[in-house]
């Protein structure tokens, strides 16, 4: 059930509002351990209810620790704009009864309205790995604060010839920090 897996409340609600009766079992297997903060990872398709299995954990820790003003807790990479979209609409869902602020960014539009809602502030940012290197060297997106990295299709991001990238995002953000890993088959490295 989803109330025995730690979830709070406002998220219970939420997921409920969105006409759930009961966890996936990727969702039942990863979310009461990603809210005890421990690393997970995860082999699970798209059409399994991974994106809920990863964002109700991630906002139930940004709640946590989140103060007045909105602080980057978590990022959450994709390896497309259609996923990156696709998230950002659950986390929107799912944190409908919650007081944070996330965005997604990624490339092929306007970077303009991407940066202006970062500069604002954001707890949660999902991102495709090409657009949030680009603003990261331009000193525009800053991982230093990061607590919770979700590292979504990583199979995928392999496929796409992302992995350079993967690795430059990953260096830049603390070393002390909780992973979430999924992919639906399972990388050899
Ligand atoms: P995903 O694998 O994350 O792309 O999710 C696939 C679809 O399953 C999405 O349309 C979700 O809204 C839906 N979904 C996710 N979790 C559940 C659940 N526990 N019960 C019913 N539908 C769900």
């Amino acid at each position: 059930k989803f109330n025995e897996l730690g979830l709070m409340p406002e998220l219970l609600r939420a997921t409920a509002d969105a006409g759930y009766t009961e966890p996936s079992p990727i969702q039942a297997a990863t979310i009461p351990v990603a809210l005890q903060g421990r690393d997970v990872i995860g082999c699970a398709q798209t059409g399994t209810g991974k994106t809920a299995a990863f964002c109700l954990p991630a906002l139930q820790r940004a709640h946590a620790t989140s103060g007045e003003q909105a602080s980057l807790h978590t990022l959450i990479l994709t390896p497309t704009r259609e996923l990156a979209a696709q998230i950002n609409d659950s986390l929107k869902s799912y944190g409908r009864h919650l007081d944070l602020w996330h965005t997604v960014i990624f490339g092929g539009v306007s970077e303009k309205p991407q940066i202006a809602e970062i500069q604002r502030g954001v707890d949660i940012l999902v991102a495709t790995p090409g657009r949030l290197l680009d603003l990261m060297q331009r000193g525009i997106v800053k991982l230093g604060s990061v607590k919770l990295f979700v590292l979504d299709e990583a199979d995928r991001m392999l496929d796409m010839g992302f992995i350079n990238d993967v690795k430059k995002i990953t260096r830049a953000l603390p070393a002390q920090r909780q992973t979430l890993f999924f992919s639906a088959t399972m990388p050899d490295s």
